[in-house]
């Protein structure tokens, strides 16, 4: 059973530790640098990256967290953890910085106003188009896309061009919102709060590869 750690400055740990848990894996909390040798990988909850940015400072997980990175720990970022992954950030507060690892140009608050919040069932690799798959319920809050990706990324959903009801979609129609490259995993939206834990078991299953 790998051990699966979860970066606890912000956001929803709990639940990214119960999906953790029911896809296979032995959940900790992580907040201290001497935490992170004990883990086979690491998921970075959704929250405010510009706060997860300082206190990833604050506590000195930073160096650490890029060396680990670099070294290849998998790791999976959900929605502000996205951001962190990311080699490149439009729309960051001045001086914001990520860990980086994947090469994509990710975008905060990308849906913009109109859509600080929605759901759609989307089709993801490795997912949904496993046999008897169903399309992903996904949720997302004020959630960044990946504007660019590198010929190293790849590309598991992105944002339909119809929403389940059949509408058009106003923003976001065919931008990447799942992502993987090497053992780094990133998807815009929350799968912890739906009770599907299908995005973690991949996440388990990748640990599990090593
Ligand atoms: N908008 C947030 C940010 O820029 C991300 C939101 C989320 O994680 N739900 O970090």
């Amino acid at each position: 059973t790998p051990t699966i750690g979860v970066l606890a400055l912000q956001g929803d740990v709990r639940e990214h530790a119960g999906a953790l848990e029911r896809a296979g894996a032995r959940a900790v909390p992580v907040r201290r640098r001497s935490e992170l040798a004990a883990v086979d990988g690491l998921v970075l909850p959704g929250g405010e990256s510009t706060t997860i940015d300082k206190l990833l400072r604050i506590f000195e997980l930073d160096e650490p967290l890029r060396t680990l990175v670099a070294g290849g720990l998998p790791v999976y970022g959900s929605c502000a953890g996205m951001i962190l992954l990311a080699d490149h950030i439009e729309a960051g507060i001045e001086g914001q910085r990520t860990l980086g690892g994947m090469d994509v140009v990710v975008r905060r608050n990308a849906f913009g106003r109109q859509v600080d919040s929605f759901e759609a069932d989307l089709d993801v690799a490795g997912i949904s188009d496993q046999p008897g798959g169903a399309p992903v319920r996904t949720v997302f809050i004020r959630a960044p896309w990946i504007e660019q990706a590198g010929p190293g990324v790849e590309v598991l959903a992105r944002i339909p061009a119809r929403a389940t009801d059949g509408s058009p979609v106003r923003v976001g129609a065919g931008k990447i919102v799942a992502a993987r490259q090497g053992r780094l995993l990133a998807t815009s939206f929350h799968p912890e709060i739906t009770g599907d834990a299908r995005v973690h078991a991949l996440f388990v299953r990748m640990v599990a590869a090593g």
